[in-house]
């Protein structure tokens, strides 16, 4: 408790600023600064000063600051968990705020452990070339609410390892918890170097469009992801937009519907179905489907919903007022066309929605067309795997798929044809720092992680020789 009260003092402002409450109580658990455009301009003043003494220090000086930072991560681990579960809702248990923090160490480390080197192109008779990669300069790192602290670790690690400053700006829902990391990770960091600033979209815009900002790393949705190129175009900033997904799965008919249920299940639902690279529409083979979604619902009667800091809740509430209506309003829309709900359905006070299953739901019904972003999967009933795949192929966008069958070989076969950045077989949105990510189609565009991710975050210079 000690740790959790030092930091929450040492990130609130002196006075003023915003407050902010726990999701699943109501209470108030702090507040946060409201920043504007004249903080906006010192803390790129301060960052870019920062910058060259930085690049200059070289990959192994970066590196070990890296790691001293994941080990900062680990001794307030527990601390930062429970804002991060006030604050987003999300329960300390399974795989929600204590994982999430412990994320952000393995990634931290991933990103001093990974290197990039020069490459040698050519050399003969014709000269030398080297491709070296360098610090873009100043990096602004824009995130969401639902996994806050977790992904803006994606965006700055990898670019202070490549020697660039990086500004983060947090989502206006989820910033203590942001704030607090980047107070941890700083304790080990040179002034300067990375600094947060925390206000509305505003002050985001103004990040975003700033001449001096040479990249932006977005993560969030597309509508907000369209206005940042739009913004970007003047000063030509390079962009990694990791934006909104509608992701698919499909269950072909030799699928073992009580093997996969429980993977299906965390599929979908992992953060309260709040992922961007969660199953959030399940096309499942008649001869299976009734079998599925008996399987399913088991495992979501007995999966905990509740608050946060009671150990032992897996799930938790929605995050925001504006995202529980817009759940709402999928599942009305999903009942009034006809479909059947499996289980939940019904909200159960405050943000917190039940687990809803709907099934005998039309491919073209707005729950299937659009994303939910909360616990509800629509499970859609296909005979032909032709027009499963055309169903999932025909969204907007583009950023996982899943694929499952008793059968590795075919659904690989099924995999291949999926539009989609990462697809998996037989489970859903598992990650790993060394292995790239990003989507396709309105999903996005750019890789994360590994040597693509410090790829990402420089500037490719050929020296000719
Ligand atoms: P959002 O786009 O509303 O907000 C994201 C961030 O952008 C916030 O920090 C916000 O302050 C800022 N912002 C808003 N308007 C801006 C503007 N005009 N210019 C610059 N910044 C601006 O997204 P959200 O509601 O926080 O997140 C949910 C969405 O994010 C979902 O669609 C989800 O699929 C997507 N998401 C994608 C990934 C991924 O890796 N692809 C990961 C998590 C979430």
């Amino acid at each position: 408790m000690e740790q959790y009260e030092e930091l929450l003092a040492a990130i609130q402002p002196a006075q003023g600023g915003r407050e902010i409450r726990d999701v699943a109580t109501g209470e108030v658990i702090g507040r946060a600064p409201v920043e504007g455009v004249d903080q906006l301009e010192a803390a790129i003043a301060r960052t870019t000063a920062a910058q060259p003494g930085w690049d200059a220090v070289g990959h192994a000086e970066r590196s070990r600051l890296l790691h001293a930072a994941a080990d900062a991560v680990e001794q307030h681990a527990e601390a930062l968990a429970r804002l991060l579960s006030r604050e987003q809702g999300k329960p300390l248990d399974g795989p929600n705020a204590r994982f999430e923090v412990g994320a952000c160490s393995a990634w931290l480390r991933a990103s001093a452990d990974t290197v990039l080197e020069p490459q040698l192109l050519v050399d003969d008779e014709s000269g030398r070339a080297e491709q070296h990669f360098r610090a873009l300069g100043l990096v602004a790192a824009i995130g969401p609410w639902n996994w806050p602290m977790m992904i803006a670790v994606w965006q700055f690690a990898p670019a202070l390892r490549m020697g660039n400053a990086v500004i983060v700006k947090p989502s206006e829902y989820t910033p203590l918890s942001v704030l607090a990391l980047v107070h941890v990770v700083n304790s080990v960091l040179p002034d300067g170097v990375l600094e947060a600033i925390s206000g509305d979209r505003e002050v985001s815009a103004a990040l975003a469009a700033h001449p001096a900002v040479a990249k932006v790393m977005f993560t969030g949705s597309t509508r907000t992801g369209s206005s940042i190129i739009r913004s970007s175009a003047d000063t030509i900033k390079r962009l990694t937009l990791e934006l909104g997904g509608n992701d698919a799965g499909i269950v072909l008919e030799d699928a073992d519907p009580a093997a996969i249920a429980e993977d299906l299940f965390w599929g979908a639902f992992i953060n309260t179905g709040q992922t961007c690279a969660a199953l959030k529409r399940l096309y499942v083979h008649n001869a299976v489907y009734d079998a599925v979604v008996r399987e399913l619902t088991a495992v979501a009667a007995r999966i905990p919903m509740g608050p946060g800091l009671e150990e032992g809740n897996l799930l938790g509430p929605v995050q925001n007022q504006a995202q529980f209506e817009i759940v709402q309003r999928l599942v009305e829309s999903a009942k009034a066309s006809g479909a059947t709900i499996a289980s939940g359905g019904t909200p159960l006070g405050g943000t917190f929605f039940p687990i809803t299953i709907v099934t005998d739901i039309a491919d073209d019904s707005e729950l299937v067309q659009q994303e939910q972003f909360g616990p509800v999967l629509p499970v859609i009933r296909y005979d032909d795997v032709e027009d499963a795949v055309a169903m999932a192929n025909a969204a907007s966008v583009g950023l996982g798929a899943s694929v499952w069958s008793s059968d590795r070989e075919r659904a690989l076969q099924v995999a291949s044809r999926l539009e989609a950045g990462t697809v998996w077989v037989n489970s859903h949105g598992g990650l790993h720092p060394m292995v790239p990510f990003g989507g396709v189609k309105q999903s996005g565009y750019g890789l994360e992680f590994g040597v693509e991710g410090l790829k990402a975050v420089s500037a490719s210079q050929i020296i000719r020789s």
